[in-house]
């Protein structure tokens, strides 16, 4: 972190565009900074088409520091404070990570790779979980991990900012002002000013069933990408996600029965289940798969948050505001033109 002599100092009106996870962050940090914040966003407040939308809301900060760089636990950690202050009732009961005794050398090598886990046998696994009783031998156990909801958060967070007297304009397209600094958070939209800027697809699938109950999300550990269930109100789950290079939005008979499977091999209970919602969002990501903050005069970009949107928002919007505030460069995430 070192100082930089910021233009902005003097700047008290801030202009956000896209209220998806980055830009109620970016709007929050920065009106509690002082400064006089609007949000555009082009769509209606149901943001179907964003990102954000159809996320899991993990805070898995350890889980994910086995395919993620350093960078993304710090910034992640830092995220989860962040989370708790500004709404202290989430369910932070963290996370689980089992594997079929065929997984085993996966199970190990996670283990490995990550922190701030412990190990835990069947009994303890039933205690935690009393759904999973007895289908487990073994599970890595994240204390300080959390989850949120992200249409329920979403509109709790945009709550928020109208106590704090942000305006948030749905169906509007932003005109820049002069006098105003302008964070752009479009995500993928915003390829004409990032065109290196790629979606990567991540499938879900929602069911519905009061056969079962899980208190904090599951991560069942798979050869090809990491599969998780996690637990919505209304005794629903969402089971996610894919990871694949392609801006196609649909979802694959071969992705649907992958989810499917990994829900049922967790537990059978999930075979009676209603599905409620299939779909496919597209995650924002640069060729580095890292986030970025993009300092070009009065501009600022705030993008490729890939798969950590909801980890990483809230540390974003701290890093951007001090910039702005008090001209400090976070060296591993901003960019200056
Ligand atoms: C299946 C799936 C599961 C995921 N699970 C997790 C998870 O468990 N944990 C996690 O941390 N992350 C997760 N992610 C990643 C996360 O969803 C993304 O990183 C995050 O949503 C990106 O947020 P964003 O605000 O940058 O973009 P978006 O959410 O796409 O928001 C951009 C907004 O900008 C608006 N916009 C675009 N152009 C304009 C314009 N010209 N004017 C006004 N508004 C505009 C758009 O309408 C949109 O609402 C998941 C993603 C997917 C697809």
């Amino acid at each position: 972190m070192h100082r930089h002599s910021s233009p902005h100092r003097d700047i008290a009106a801030a202009d956000i565009i896209g209220a998806g996870i980055a830009g109620l962050w970016q709007a929050l940090a920065l009106a509690r900074a002082g400064c006089e914040v609007t949000v555009y966003e082009r769509d209606n407040e149901t943001m179907t088409a964003s990102a954000s939308h159809v996320a899991g809301g993990m805070l898995a900060p350890w889980c994910e520091a086995e395919a993620a760089e350093p960078v993304i636990t710090r910034l992640g950690l830092r995220s989860l404070d962040l989370w708790r202050e500004e709404i202290p009732d989430l369910p932070f009961n963290g996370s689980l990570v089992v594997a079929h005794p065929r997984d085993r050398a996966d199970f190990d090598r996670f283990a490995r790779l990550t922190g701030g886990h412990e190990r835990l046998g069947s009994e303890q696994i039933a205690t935690l979980e009393p759904a999973l009783e007895g289908r487990f031998r073994e599970a890595l156990f994240f204390a300080g991990e959390g989850h949120v909801e992200p249409r329920r958060i979403l509109p709790r967070l945009r709550e928020r900012l109208a106590e704090l007297g942000v305006g948030i304009r749905f169906e509007t397209e932003h005109e820049a002002a002069a006098d105003h600094i302008t964070i752009d958070c479009r995500g993928l939209a915003a390829r004409d000013t990032a065109p290196a800027l790629r979606g990567v697809k991540g499938e879900m699938i929602v069911v519905e069933t009061s056969e079962i109950a899980l208190s904090r999300p599951v991560r069942l550990l798979h050869p090809r990408w990491p599969l998780y269930i996690v637990p919505r109100e209304d005794h629903r789950f969402m089971i996610g996600a894919t990871s694949i290079e392609s801006e196609d939005r649909g979802v694959s008979v071969r992705s649907a029965l992958e989810l499917l499977s990994a829900a049922y091999a967790v537990h059978p209970a999930f075979g009676e289940a209603r599905i409620v919602e299939i779909g496919a969002g597209l995650r924002p990501a640069f060729p580095d798969n890292l986030p970025r903050i993009d300092i070009d005069g009065r501009r600022i970009a705030v993008n490729g948050l890939y798969r950590h949107g909801f980890l990483l928002a809230p540390a974003l919007g701290e890093l951007t505001a001090a910039y702005v505030t008090r001209g400090e460069i976070d060296n591993q995430v901003m960019r200056c033109a």
